[in-house]
């Protein structure tokens, strides 16, 4: 144990020093951890030295400052050591007897995490491993919601012969709830897509018709651009007719925590539901994220199940509120995080990760290359010029290491993404990153030139 814990601690040390992703022969290594189970027991320090010699080479560095790949969030040294103090504990936190202390730490996460995000205090809070759980859990809720409004027990009953519930999502929405939509017996292409403008956001005005039969499926925080759908004009719509709102803000509806940023989403506190992940910006060790909802009845009934061995819910009960039973403590990480930050804390680890997209979008802006982005939160898309020499500039960038990047398509064009969301980067490492890529561009262009 005591290895393990020293060699943990020298990864994350070493971190800055190390590349972002691994090296390809390191990946190579990779060939060693798999062998014949062995028939006899091996001695437990042989087998985390094999682990760490083998694995920490090979681990992807998103747990440092340089790697700005999809959007995935470092991690602050106090959640890991939480995360490990938890393990220790191996608690199963599905119901209050089997761990009153995952219970607790979870009742007191879900509260502060209210109030860092500006939400209903009486609201349900579920933990779930991440956003795609917790849109299923929205989704879930509203699906009750709306049923038992016609006098129809989804649980119970299903989704055959049931009244027809109508889904609305914009164009751009991410795959996330179409999966969770497709888990609930909606069908991911059994929705109403809405058009959007240039930067992803739904037009409010292509809305189609909404009665209470419907779920309107908003986003806070395109996966690209960081865009945010109109909340506040959609939500008030769409509740003046009864129509059910959930919000997947799986990194944007930290925007919430900021004062400096909350009006970018203006009325998101008028939802019925929410769900958004602490493993991206809050920078929790994975996997983490929580389904938000208003009437925590909906979550609860969703949930429900009934077993004689389970106690009766007078107060919170952590499986009423998730798909499943037997889980880990995810609380405890949650609970470090805002501790330790607190209020101000969690709005600069925002604020910071925003300013420096936009520090990566002005720099790379000077350097002569297209930013096709309005910088509203933490992604900045950027292209070097035409798509087959981004192509070679993200590959050159990922293989020479000072950072990563990934890619993505936007408006057609392919360009690199540069998501900032770990609390590790600093302005230094945007500085370096992006000589690094001025470097790598007019490489790859001169490298055109003479005909390669
Ligand atoms: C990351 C993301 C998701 C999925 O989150 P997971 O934690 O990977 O399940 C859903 N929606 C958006 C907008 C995201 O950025």
């Amino acid at each position: 144990m005591e290895f393990a814990a020293r060699q943990s601690i020298n990864y994350l040390e070493g971190q800055p020093a190390r590349r972002p992703f691994p090296a390809p022969n390191a990946i190579k290594e990779l060939g060693r951890l798999g062998f014949q189970l062995p028939e006899a027991p091996t001695d437990p320090e042989e087998v985390i030295r094999l682990l760490d010699e083998v694995g920490s080479p090979a681990a992807v560095g998103n747990t440092g400052g340089r790697y700005f790949g999809f959007v995935i969030g470092g991690s602050l040294p106090v959640a890991v050591a939480a995360n490990w103090v938890a393990a220790a504990w191996d608690q199963n936190a599905g119901l209050k007897v089997t761990s009153p202390l995952a219970a607790k730490l979870e009742e007191v996460a879900a509260q502060w995490l209210l109030e860092v995000l500006g939400l209903p205090q009486e609201a349900g809070v579920g933990f779930v491993t991440g956003a795609t759980m917790a849109n299923f859990c929205g989704l879930a809720a509203a699906r009750h919601a709306l049923l038992q409004r016609k006098g129809w027990n989804v649980e119970a009953e299903g989704l055959y012969g049931a009244p027809e519930i109508k889904v609305v999502v914009g164009e751009e929405v991410h795959v996330s709830p179409l999966k969770a939509l497709s888990l609930l017996g909606f069908g991911s292409e059994r929705v109403i897509r809405v058009p959007i403008n240039s930067e992803g956001e739904m037009l409010p005005d292509q809305l189609p018709p909404l009665d209470d039969m419907t779920i309107v499926c908003l986003q806070a925080g395109n996966v690209n651009s960081g865009a945010i759908d109109p909340l506040y004009e959609i939500a008030k719509m769409a509740r003046a007719r009864g129509a059910w709102v959930h919000i997947d803000g799986a990194f944007g509806l930290w925007g919430a925590a900021s004062p400096q940023l909350v009006s970018q989403l203006k009325g998101y506190d008028l939802a019925d539901s929410w769900a958004t992940d602490l493993h991206k910006w809050l920078n929790v060790p994975y996997d983490s994220g929580v389904v938000i909802c208003r009437d925590p009845h909906n979550l609860r009934a969703a949930m429900s199940i009934n077993a004689a061995y389970i106690p009766p819910q007078e107060e919170r009960e952590p499986y009423a509120f998730t798909p499943e039973m037997s889980r880990r403590a995810r609380g405890a990480e949650a609970w470090a995080a805002l501790y330790a930050l607190g209020r101000s804390g969690v709005a600069e680890l925002i604020e910071r990760s925003c300013r420096h997209a936009a520090l990566f979008a002005k720099k790379l802006k000077r350097a002569g290359f297209e930013v096709l982005n309005e910088v509203n939160l933490n992604q900045v898309l950027v292209s070097f010029g035409t798509d087959e020499l981004t192509r070679r500039v993200i590959a050159e960038l990922q293989r020479e290491g000072t950072c990563w990047c990934g890619s993505t398509t936007w408006h057609g064009r392919h360009v690199m993404r540069i998501s900032v969301s770990s609390w590790a980067t600093t302005e230094e490492d945007v500085e370096v990153c992006v000589e690094a890529m001025a470097r790598i561009a007019k490489q790859e262009k001169s490298f055109k030139l003479v005909g390669f």
